[in-house]
């Protein structure tokens, strides 16, 4: 199966789309958002003004997934999407659930793209506070299913640290 796992900076990387874990306004923040609108230059932030505008007036809904250009980053595209917050889904099912969409959905743009390759930073488990056992195991199932039908596509996640990174691949061992 075509999913590889690294410790860096997603900002560098050669792949067709990174995604980014972005918040519902879409208009930039801390962790991987900041590094990548930085990375990527005004570019980003113009695009995802737009989409605001056209698309999304209210925001950008959780589990939700939209492209815009990666701007001077090696990448092609950005792929923004929502992850949900720890202990604000009602229940942590529901996080569960809105987490797998935030994947599903990512994965289905970058498809829609045209993409056969895409870089994922650890949703939803810097300041949205999602326990990152947990968050490994629910991204690996849902990577791996979408792998299932898809073979052709690439997947990379990449860990900022190699703590995190020795996190997901024991929570993932044996799933
Ligand atoms: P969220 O708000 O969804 O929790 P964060 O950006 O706070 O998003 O964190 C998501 C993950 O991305 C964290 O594990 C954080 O360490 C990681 N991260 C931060 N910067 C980078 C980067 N440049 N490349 C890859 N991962 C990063």
């Amino acid at each position: 199966m075509a999913m590889d796992i690294k410790t860096g900076d997603i900002t560098q990387e050669h792949v067709c789309a990174i995604v980014n874990a972005a918040n519902s306004s879409c208009m930039g923040g801390g962790g991987v958002d900041g590094a990548i609108h930085r990375a990527g230059g005004p570019e980003i932030l113009e695009a995802c003004r737009e989409i605001r505008r056209s698309l999304y007036p209210e925001g950008l809904p959780t589990g939700r997934a939209v492209a815009t250009t990666a701007g001077k980053m090696p990448a092609k595209y950005v792929i923004h999407t929502v992850g949900p917050i720890w202990g604000r889904c009602g229940s942590e099912e529901r996080c569960d659930r809105l987490l797998v969409d935030a994947y599903r959905n990512s994965l289905q743009e970058a498809l829609r793209l045209g993409c056969d390759s895409v870089a994922f930073p650890a949703i939803s488990t810097g300041i949205y506070g999602f326990p990152p056992e947990r968050a490994a195991k629910v991204a690996y199932q849902t990577i791996r299913d979408f792998l299932k039908r898809h073979p052709e596509m690439e997947v990379v996640f990449v860990f900022h640290t190699e703590e995190s990174r020795r996190i997901f691949e024991e929570s993932i061992a044996g799933a």
